[in-house]
């Protein structure tokens, strides 16, 4: 029988606590507890620290040293607390600062020192972001790892700017595929089966490759004329969107000087909420709102009535 009284437990539960949300203090469990000698390997989100997870947070609480990406935003490193040792291990394009294998050399080693390692990697660490190839080198190497997903650019960026990635009647599903050039220098993608004209696709680390990306999409038979976008710094305040059609989206780049990170979003989808920049990202104004079926429902809605 538990004799505790729920005020014992309030304040049992208020000593084990590592954060407040909404003024609720949240208690750390057993399985998000980081033990000296072991690895989180978490994933931070697109930038905006709302967007953390509540498992992110309790890890971020816990860590002696952090090892993290650029991508990783100030808003989010902010939340280290304030005796954990900071390590920057960031990539910008092709100039790597620290190689791979000496990211995994370091997070072996600091582990192995008997730390609480942080490892904080934007958006999903399973998401183009090598966190596999990490994961696989601890557990190599001895070291257990605690594996938490973030949300991925694709997710939130597009979320943020007001685009659904799904919807019903206009995109039946979504590709999430790399736009960075193969060690080869070639750009060997699945072309025809990005060109499903009900499929929404998400370039990430294409900006470099745009031009080449939308030559073989029309090359393969996707409509010239498809809506496309380009979001740079999704979630932050700084976030961007630029919209287009698959037929202009290079000469934007140009115009507008846009650098990483920024994603490419192809589909119908893209013009489907809003067509505005919204002022502030996540917030869909409806004082700025008019409402227009799209041709897509349409159809599908005549089409499903045919077939009744
Ligand atoms: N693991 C990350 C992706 C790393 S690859 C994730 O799950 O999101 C790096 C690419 O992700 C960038 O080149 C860009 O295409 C995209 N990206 C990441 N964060 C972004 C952001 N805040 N805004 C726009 N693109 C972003």
């Amino acid at each position: 029988m538990n004799t505790a009284s729920p005020n014992q437990e309030n304040q049992e539960n208020q000593s084990n606590s590592l954060i407040s949300v909404n003024n609720k203090k949240i208690t750390a469990r057993e399985k998000s507890l980081l033990k000296s000698g072991e690895v989180a390997l978490v994933g931070s989100g697109p930038g905006d620290a709302e967007l953390l997870t509540i498992r992110a947070m309790r890890f971020i609480e816990q860590a002696e040293i952090a090892i993290y990406d650029r991508l990783v935003s100030d808003e989010i490193l902010a939340l280290l607390p304030e005796n954990c040792e900071r390590f920057y291990v960031g990539k910008e394009q092709a100039k790597h600062c620290v190689p791979q294998e000496r990211i995994n050399d370091i997070l072996v080693a600091e582990a192995r020192s008997g730390k609480k390692v942080l490892r904080l990697k934007g958006g999903d660490p399973f998401i183009f972001g090598r966190g596999g190839e990490e994961a696989e080198y601890l557990l190599k190497n001895g070291v257990s790892c605690h594996i938490c997903p973030g949300i991925t650019a694709a997710s939130g960026c597009t979320t943020y700017a007001g685009i659904p990635l799904t919807h019903r009647g206009v995109a039946q599903g979504c590709t999430f595929i790399t736009g960075h050039f193969q060690n080869n220098g070639m750009l060997n993608l699945p072309w025809q089966s990005l060109c499903c004209p009900t499929l929404t696709v998400v370039f990430y680390m294409g900006i470099n490759t745009l031009s080449k990306i939308t030559e073989k999409l029309v090359e393969h038979g996707r409509d010239i004329n498809t809506p496309a976008a380009l979001i740079r710094k999704g979630t932050q305040p700084e976030q961007k969107t630029y919209r287009g059609t698959i037929g202009n989206l290079a000469e934007l780049v140009k115009k507008h000087n846009i650098t990483p990170p920024t994603l490419i979003i192809i589909g119908d989808v893209v013009n489907q909420l809003t067509t505005e920049q919204l002022t502030t990202p996540g917030f869909l104004d409806a004082k700025n709102y008019s409402f227009q079926e799209t041709n897509q429902v349409i159809n599908v809605t005549e089409q499903q009535v045919k077939t009744a």
